[in-house]
């Protein structure tokens, strides 16, 4: 039997939130310990890990097991609470392998026969800037240089030179919102088995760019044609992966620029050639990727312009910044005050505000309640609570399923939760940070978002997934907040100062 280890282990580093990524962190989105678990966890999901499974499964000869499922929602660095067992737990698993093999007679250097790893690829833990690229070092020495180590990351993996030296194939996913992670986990699993079966012989070049990359969707008119070209790069004989990927400058590390990614067969000038000139063409355009944002004022006026001259409904309000998705807070009242001002018939989802979701189930389901909500997490940037007239009109355990396509058929959990009226809005308040990107969070309140004139989101991208379909118009909003659009409005420590856009006086 050819045993390949796996382990998912995914935390975005916003090294500007003001909390650590620690157990509780962990055990509020993705916990789970074992195979059996973690299968169990992700059936009939999205992920990487049915990916991998969808592949491996069926072969004679193979199996694949995977170790823990850990994720975190965007934060601060992962503690060593979590790290370290993390680790030990996955190269405890490579050993026991190692040590069953020779118990059967069989050489334990030829085994496990290899490791597909589903990691973000922005992770910080304390002591460790480069966490996945820590990982990788760790898992490569464990393993010995001939075990194949594959791994799949996020389209916002901060690429590091570690991370492409002890691995032997990278797999950033390629669309954003990230739709097509079980896609991803699907290819990099099919590209390993030709590897380990000697049809393929996997070569990879990384070239990273000195640069900051704003939150691009690949959908949008600024990326559209670079997709494009992805998909026909892709395509070439003797290619076998090529993707590009955007970083994540809030995670404020020294290696954090985008990178061109080429794995080819057996062809390393191809692979070089075509990381060069792709990343060269993005860094030639390179100012054509920041685009403006709406000031919240602007954005309502905007979508009632947009209501009264016919445009249908809903025209969708996304509050970029705050986006828990990317590490903020997720509690900034600025947007959600401007739409109960302007009274136009709306809903928002979600203000995280465990103590206001306390107070209106203590008051419960039909009476008034007066609170200072949201603001509380990090006053300094969001410019603190706003004072709101309520009525409490649902609670909920906050628990629903993913119903679009991003991350679909995945259990989100915004904890115990309320849906509250303030004038004409209704603002669903929920006691886990999480980013809402898909309608099914109003769906479990019996909302439908689809007809309803305005709606706000807190997420930068991901909602696209959801709610284009239904959108009569998408306007972007940025309030002050720790998920700024702009990676100019970010103070950072470790960033190289000559780095674009940073390097424009
Ligand atoms: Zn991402």
């Amino acid at each position: 039997m050819n045993t390949i280890l796996s382990a998912y282990f995914k935390l975005e580093a916003n090294r500007f939130a003001p909390w650590k990524s620690d157990p509780e962190r962990f055990r509020e989105r993705v916990y789970e310990v074992g195979d059996e678990a973690v299968r169990e966890r992700f059936q009939g999901t999205s992920f990487e890990i049915p990916g991998f499974e969808e592949v491996i499964d069926p072969l004679d000869g193979y199996e694949i097991k995977t170790s823990f499922a850990f994720e975190a929602q965007p934060g601060g660095d992962v503690t060593h609470e979590v790290y370290d067992p993390a680790l030990r737990m996955f190269l405890n698993d490579i050993a026991e392998c190692k040590k069953q093999a020779a118990s059967e007679g069989k050489d334990p250097d030829r085994v496990p026969r290899a490791i597909l790893l589903a990691l973000h690829g922005a992770m910080v833990a304390e002591d460790h800037e480069d966490a996945d690229g820590d990982f990788l070092e760790a898992v490569r020495n464990a393993v010995g240089p001939d075990c194949p180590i594959f791994v799949t990351l996020d389209l916002h993996v901060n690429l590091t030179k570690k991370m492409a030296k002890y691995a032997d194939a990278l797999f950033p996913c390629e669309n954003y919102p990230h739709t097509d992670y079980r896609e991803n986990g699907v290819k990099a699993a099919k590209i390993l088995i030709d590897t380990l079966e000697g049809r393929v012989r996997p070569v990879m070049s990384v070239k990273s760019l000195p640069m900051l990359f704003p939150y691009t969707p690949t959908t949008g008119d600024t990326f559209r044609e670079y997709y494009r070209k992805i998909r026909e790069i892709n395509a070439l004989p003797g290619v076998l992966n090529f993707r590009f990927s955007h970083g994540f400058f809030a995670s404020d590390v020294t290696e954090g620029g985008p990178a061109a990614i080429a794995v080819t067969d057996n062809d390393p000038a191809l692979a070089e050639r075509l990381a060069n000139d792709f990343a060269a063409e993005i860094y030639d355009h390179r100012a054509s990727f920041f685009r403006k944002f709406y000031q919240p004022e602007e954005a309502l006026e905007k979508a009632r312009e947009l209501l009264n001259s016919g445009v249908k409904a809903p025209i969708v309000l996304a509050d970029v910044a705050d986006n828990p998705g990317s590490g903020a807070t997720g509690d900034s009242p600025v947007l959600l005050n401007a739409m109960i001002q302007a009274g136009i018939p709306s809903m928002y989802s979600a203000i995280f505000d465990p103590e206001s979701v306390r107070l209106a189930e203590e008051a419960g389901v039909g009476s008034e309640v007066e609170l200072d909500l949201g603001g509380k997490v990090y006053p300094e940037c969001t410019g603190g609570p706003v004072r709101v007239k309520a009525k409490v009109l649902q609670l909920s355990d906050g628990n629903y399923i993913q119903e679009g396509p991003y991350m679909h058929g995945a259990l989100q959990k915004l904890g115990r939760s309320v849906l509250l009226g303030i004038g004409n809005v209704k603002v669903i308040v929920c006691s886990i940070r999480i980013q809402t990107s898909d309608r099914a969070s109003f769906h479990m309140f019996g909302l439908s978002p689809e007809t309803c004139p305005v709606v706000a989101v807190k997420s930068a991208v991901h909602f696209r997934a959801s709610y284009e379909s239904v959108a009569g118009a998408v306007l972007e909003v940025e309030t002050p907040a720790l998920g700024p659009m702009d990676p100019r409005a970010l103070t950072y420590t470790n960033v190289p100062k000559d780095f674009y856009p940073l390097n424009q006086g």
